[in-house]
C-alpha cells in the first residue's frame, strides 16, 4: 500500500472511530428528595442524546409533581388529604399504585404503602425526628394496612384514618418509566442513577455490561461492584435516612407489623432485576424481612438477584450473581457467602 493510501486509510479509521463512538450527554437534578444523574449515549432517532436526556428530565419533574407524599396538589398529597373519600388520580400515580399493591401483596406485607402515619410520626418526612411511645406505636401499627387501598381504574379510596407513601418504589417506577422513553426515542445506551437507584439501557458505550457500585454502609466508598446489562440495581439502607437518640439509631425503613425501624440484622439490601418498581419494592421489604425470610422470597422467586450485608460486615449474595459480583479494594479480604 503507498504513503498515501496508508495516511487516507488512518483518517477514515479515525474519522470513523470518533464518529462511532457515542457521545455522552449529561444531566443533572435535585428531584425525588435526592440528586439524579441521567447519563445517555448517542443520538436517537429524529432526537439528539441531549434532546432525549432533557426529555427524561422533564418526565421526572412530571413524576415528581404526581407522586410526591409532602407536595401540596401532588395525587399522592391529594389521596392524603381526601378523608376517605374517592379521588381521582393521574395514570402515572394509578400505575404505580395498583403495581404497588400487588408488591405488598407478593411480599406478605412487608412492604406496606399504608405505613406513612408510622413514617411521618418517627419525623422522618419533616425532619423532627423523635421516638413514639409504645402505645403510640401500637395504635400506628394497627393502621397500617394496604389490603383496605381501593384502586378502580383512576379512583382510589383510602379509608380515613390512612394515609400512603409512595416512597418505596417511586425511584425504581422512575427508572421503568425513563427507560422506555429512552427506548422509544431510539436511544440504546444509557445510566441513570435516580438517588440509591440504577437504571441502566443496553451495554456501556464499549459494548460491555456497567459496573455499577454498591456502597460500603459506614465509609461511604464502593464495596462491590455488580456488572450489568439493561437491569436496575436498587438498594435500600439503615445508612440513607436515620437519627440517634440516646445511644440507639433509629432508621427510615419501618416494620408495618411494629410501625418501628426493621431490626433484623441488615444495614443494606440490594436487588438487581429488570423491572425498577420491583427492585425497588424488594430492596425495602427484603431490608425489613431479614436474610433468611429474604433469601426464602429470593428462591420461590428467582426472578432478581441480591446482595445483602449484615451489620457484622457479612456479605451474602444470591447464586445467580456469582460471576458478576466482585469486592472493591480495601474489601477483597472480606468472605463473600452465596445463597443457593
Ligand atoms: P426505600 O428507600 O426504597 O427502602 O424506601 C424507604 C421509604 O419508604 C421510607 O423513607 C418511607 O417513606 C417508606 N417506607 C418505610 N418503610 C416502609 C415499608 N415497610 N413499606 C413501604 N414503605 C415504607
Ligand atoms: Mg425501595
Amino acid at each position: 500500500m503507498g504513503r498515501l493510501a496508508k495516511v487516507l486509510l488512518c483518517t477514515v479509521l479515525a474519522v470513523c472511530l470518533s464518529g462511532c463512538a457515542p457521545k455522552e450527554y449529561t444531566g443533572q437534578i435535585f428531584a425525588m428528595d435526592t440528586f439524579m444523574q441521567l447519563t445517555v449515549y448517542g443520538d436517537g432517532e429524529g432526537v439528539t442524546g441531549q434532546q432525549a436526556m432533557q426529555s427524561a428530565q422533564s418526565r421526572v419533574y412530571e413524576l415528581e409533581a404526581a407522586l410526591s407524599v409532602t407536595r401540596e396538589n401532588s395525587d399522592v398529597h391529594k389521596i392524603n388529604g381526601s378523608c376517605g373519600q374517592t379521588v381521582t388520580v393521574g395514570e402515572d400515580t394509578a400505575a404505580l399504585l395498583g403495581r404497588a399493591l400487588e408488591l405488598c401483596e407478593q411480599t406478605g406485607g412487608a412492604l406496606d404503602i399504608t405505613a406513612y402515619p408510622a413514617v411521618q410520626a418517627w419525623g422522618f418526612t419533616t425532619g423532627a425526628h423523635r421516638v413514639p411511645a409504645g402505645d403510640e406505636l401500637l395504635e400506628l401499627s394497627e393502621k397500617i394496612d394496604y389490603t383496605r387501598v381501593k384502586l378502580e381504574e383512576t379512583a382510589v379510596t383510602v379509608p380515613n384514618e390512612m394515609q400512603i407513601d409512595l416512597g418505596a418504589v417511586a425511584k425504581g417506577y422512575t427508572g421503568d418509566v425513563l427507560a422506555a422513553h429512552l427506548r422509544e426515542m431510539g436511544i440504546q445506551s444509557a445510566c441513570l442513577s435516580l438517588g440509591g437507584n440504577i437504571h441502566t439501557i443496553g451495554t456501556n458505550p464499549k459494548g460491555e455490561a456497567w459496573r455499577v457500585g454498591i456502597q460500603h454502609p459506614t465509609t461511604g466508598g464502593a464495596l462491590a461492584v455488580v456488572e450489568v446489562t439493561d437491569k436496575a440495581v436498587v438498594t435500600s439502607g439503615n445508612y440513607q435516612r436515620y437519627f440517634e437518640e440516646n445511644g440507639e439509631t433509629y432508621w427510615h425503613i419501618l416494620d408495618p407489623d411494629t410501625a418501628s425501624p426493621a431490626r433484623t440484622g441488615l444495614v443494606s439490601v440490594t436487588v438487581i432485576g429488570t423491572e425498577g418498581t420491583r427492585c425497588d419494592a424488594l430492596s425495602t421489604a427484603l431490608f425489613v424481612m431479614g436474610l433468611d425470610e429474604g433469601s426464602e422470597f429470593w428462591r420461590a422467586h428467582g426472578d432478581f438477584e441480591a446482595v445483602f450485608v449484615t451489620d457484622e460486615e457479612e456479605i451474602y449474595i444470591t447464586g445467580g450473581l456469582k460471576d458478576s459480583f466482585s469486592l472493591l479494594e480495601p474489601y477483597q479480604e472480606l468472605e463473600v457467602r452465596v445463597i443457593e
